[in-house]
């Protein structure tokens, strides 16, 4: 299978059209960006990883019975994946308060939310991704109620399995952020999900290991997202 015509390109993925029907390819890029693409650079390797801990979790989320658009990986940085019609939103579901939550709201960083939050944004990088509420989203029609109500299932499942797995690495969920597309009736995950949109934290030491390092110039960003996607991946390898 090959790349025939760029359809997209993101701030840090291409998505490729392809000879086989309803089948697309998603190139994960070395490039990282951070507050709206304010700050940006080219990191050698990073689509590497991100694609690789996307693989791993979409993989893991299918087999326990999440429906995703992952076929499988033509190369590290190429994900074949079933062609969608993405919803406009970025569903975040947030386990403990952190980043825009403790800017915006009196919310103490670091505070347990329980039972997560979700919170939905517009995917619309010229407006900020403004936060949508129940109502925007059924009066732009940017998904039906029906297709709501199971965006939000789907999210707490897939928090529900994420967190479980990363706390077997001494890993803690803090937040993430997915996108959603439909084909037909049905909704699948789709997108990425990946050091760039999750936050992570070492249970131990507290440290930060996603984006956060880039956005906050906490480390080498490079020497953590290739230490996670060890960290994330290893039992997989053990498994197999
Ligand atoms: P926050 O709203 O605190 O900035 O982000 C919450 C979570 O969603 C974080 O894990 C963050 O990485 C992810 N997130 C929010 N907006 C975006 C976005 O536009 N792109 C990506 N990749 N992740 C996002």
């Amino acid at each position: 299978m090959k790349c025939k015509q760029l359809l997209v390109k993101g701030k840090a993925k291409s998505v490729y059209s392809t000879d086989v029907k309803d089948t697309l390819i998603i190139e994960f890029r070395d490039d990282i960006t951070a507050f709206d693409g304010g700050k940006k650079d080219i990191l050698s390797n990073k689509g590497n990883y991100n694609a690789e801990v996307s693989a791993f979790f979409f993989q893991y989320l299918g087999r326990n019975g999440v429906r995703t658009h992952f076929s499988t990986m033509l190369d590290p940085h190429h994900m074949v994946v079933r062609k969608l019609e993405m919803i406009p939103l970025e569903v975040i579901v947030r386990n403990i308060a952190a980043g825009s939550l403790v800017r915006n709201y009196p919310f103490r960083e670091g505070t347990l939310l329980d039972p997560p939050l979700i919170v939905i944004d517009y995917k619309d990088d010229t407006r900020h991704d403004p936060m949508l509420n129940d109502e925007i989203i059924i009066a732009l029609k940017l998904a039906t109620p029906a297709e709501l109500k199971k965006i939000k299932k789907m999210a707490l499942e897939v928090n529900r399995l994420l967190g479980a797995l990363l706390a077997a690495q001494g890993i803690t969920l803090v937040d993430f952020k997915i996108e959603f597309g439909r084909r037909g009736k049905m909704v699948y995950l789709g997108d990425e999900i990946s050091m760039d949109s999750m936050r992570l934290w070492d249970k131990t030491t507290g440290e930060s290991l996603d984006k956060d390092v880039y956005r906050f110039e906490k480390g080498d960003v490079m020497a953590i997202y290739q230490k996670v996607a060890e960290r994330i991946t290893a039992p997989i390898k053990d498994l197999i």
